[in-house]
């Protein structure tokens, strides 16, 4: 039988290694109830779960790989099996929410509609509210025989320990520079070099920027920036300037740009980007405490104390303001 029109498995190459140890569990039947998949966003680690799913669901397995072509196989690929449950924040909210884990009890108390496993994808596992992980936990610590939750997390950290030590935890490395442009190269991107730079090496982050033209927008951050740091603009206008952007997506590109600093000033290089140019220019201890900082600003925006992202965004333009201004 021809293997053309599957899906490739595991669906992108930098997860081989952590697709041939799950497919190893799976087929020596000691699969953990509960994986907590622990990885960069925009790598494709909701893709990973996804795929593992299929594989758990197929009536026809083969070695390491779901077949594509049973019913379970197609319906997966269609969104719409039965047997798989997703739970994310729902409707613009930024938490997953009690009623959700609730619901998610509902289907793991019932018979699996296709007589094998059932299955919940969890994602992002870090937004859910308190009273969420409490419920989840209670699932956790009494499985029923036949369900295999899978929680996605970029921050572990964040997650109730009761709830981090029911899982196995599988580490999703995010993929070599290298292994990610050829990704890209064959994918036909053009510049990929330096939108995979931009990405901080995340290569599904680019294709999500090519398909939502969130390129342009970066430019747009990028002029808005480079104006405070010029004195043409005041942290007001600058942070309204970007209000229309997700603050998460702003604090990562700054984090990117600092980065980019950082490691050209590591090299005593200059850089052809004017806005790291001007970073360049910064002294480095002083890129580094910025960057923390962003990256706190980032775990308050994705935990569930609901912080004002406009007033959060004034603060990151100001202390940016401040950090251009001070010379030492
Ligand atoms: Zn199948």
């Amino acid at each position: 039988m021809s293997l053309a029109g599957l899906l490739p498995q595991p669906p992108y190459p930098w997860f081989t290694a952590v697709w041939e140890g799950f497919a190893r569990q799976v087929e020596q039947d000691r699969l953990p109830h509960a994986l907590l998949l622990v990885g960069q966003t925009g790598i494709g680690t909701l893709e990973l779960a996804r795929a593992m799913a299929q594989y758990l669901l197929c009536a026809a397995p083969r070695p390491g790989r779901s077949c594509g072509q049973c019913r379970a196989c197609l319906l997966i690929q269609a969104d719409s099996h039965p047997d798989l449950h997703w739970v994310g924040p729902e409707d613009g909210a930024q938490s997953i929410k009690i009623g959700q884990i609730r619901e998610m009890t509902d289907f793991t108390n019932k018979t699996a509609q296709q007589g094998g496993r059932k299955l919940v994808v969890l994602s992002p596992a870090e937004t859910m509210n308190i009273n969420a992980a409490n419920a989840l936990l209670k699932s956790l610590e009494e499985p029923s025989g036949d369900c295999v939750y899978l929680l996605v997390t970029e921050q572990p950290a964040f997650l109730m320990a009761t709830i981090r030590s029911r899982c196995s935890r599988v580490q999703i490395r995010t993929p070599d520079f290298a292994d990610a442009l050829q990704w890209l190269e064959r994918n036909r991107v053009t510049d990929a070099e330096n939108l995979l730079q931009a990405a901080g090496g995340r290569p599904l982050r680019v294709m999500d920027w090519l398909a939502n033209d969130l390129w342009g927008q970066r430019e747009q951050l990028r002029k808005e920036l480079q104006s405070l740091l010029d004195g043409t603009s005041n942290f007001l206008e600058c942070a309204k300037g970007v209000s229309a952007y997700g603050s998460v997506w702003i604090v990562e590109q700054l984090q990117i740009w600092i980065a980019e600093a950082v490691r050209m000033s590591a090299l005593t290089r200059g850089s052809d980007d004017t806005l790291v140019g001007h970073l360049l220019t910064l002294p480095t201890q002083r890129l580094l405490r910025y960057y923390d900082l962003l990256g706190a600003k980032k775990r308050l925006l994705l935990s569930t104390a609901n912080p004002n992202p406009q007033l959060l965004l004034e603060e990151i333009m100001m202390d940016l303001k401040e950090l251009g201004r001070k010379s030492s």
